[in-house]
């Protein structure tokens, strides 16, 4: 049975009609590849803060200039540098019927964080989807993506800093989680095209 959750709702619509979202995950999970596909199933953006990030880096903005060393060392870029673009982007017309947040929060600041900004817009978090992937598969994915895409933080120890801080600061934000919202735990290691069918049927089975 589908449910009406994917029928797109005019911007005053509330909390049910459009989906949003959070992915989480260690690097390395396939928050990224989630987060496109599900993207295009769903039809709203998928936000990802790496990528914003790797964009002003590009473009060498300001933005991009303050925080080349975090990203490059495999540290979190400040929450308020962080909050303030994604409030901003959070704000952008294409986010108004639902939103795939991908690499944010981080951070129980960022958690809070969200939290106002989705209380000032009158709507809440629908679900968090935590993939799930063993260490030792993350390191290996690394190793193969780090040949393809030549990110500046893809370096082997800079693998092994972002996943030990991912375990340390952002893997207990899912327990968190739980008391808050509708958490989907997912087994990441499933084929992507697979994945993404999963996890839609059972956002609109609302199980
Ligand atoms: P990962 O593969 O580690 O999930 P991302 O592409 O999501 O990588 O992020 C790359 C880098 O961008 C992070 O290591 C961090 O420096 C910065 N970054 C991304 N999202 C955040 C966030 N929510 N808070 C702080 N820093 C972030």
């Amino acid at each position: 049975m589908r449910s009406d959750a994917e029928a797109t709702g005019s911007p005053s619509s509330g909390v049910d009609r459009g989906f949003r979202l959070v992915l989480m995950g260690a690097p390395g999970s396939g928050k990224g590849t989630q987060g496109r596909l599900l993207s295009r199933k769903l039809g709203i953006p998928a936000i990802s803060t790496g990528d914003l990030f790797r964009d002003h880096l590009r473009r060498r903005t300001e933005l991009g200039v303050a925080v080349a060393g975090y990203i490059d060392s495999g540290a979190f870029v400040p929450d308020e540098i962080t909050d303030a673009m994604v409030r901003e982007r959070l704000g952008s017309a294409d986010a108004e019927q639902g939103f795939i947040l991908d690499g944010y929060p981080r951070t129980l600041a960022q958690v809070d964080a969200l939290d106002r900004v989705l209380t000032a817009q009158g709507t809440a978090l629908t679900a968090v989807v935590a993939l799930d992937v063993e260490r030792s598969t993350v390191i290996e994915r690394m190793r193969t993506r780090a040949g393809v895409e030549a990110r500046t933080d893809d370096d082997p120890e800079v693998v092994i800093r972002r996943l030990d801080i991912y375990e340390a600061e952002t893997a207990p934000l899912i327990e968190h989680y739980r008391s808050l919202t509708r958490v989907l735990e997912m087994d990441g290691s499933i084929e992507p095209a697979r994945l993404s069918a999963m996890i839609s049927t059972r956002l609109r089975a609302r199980d």
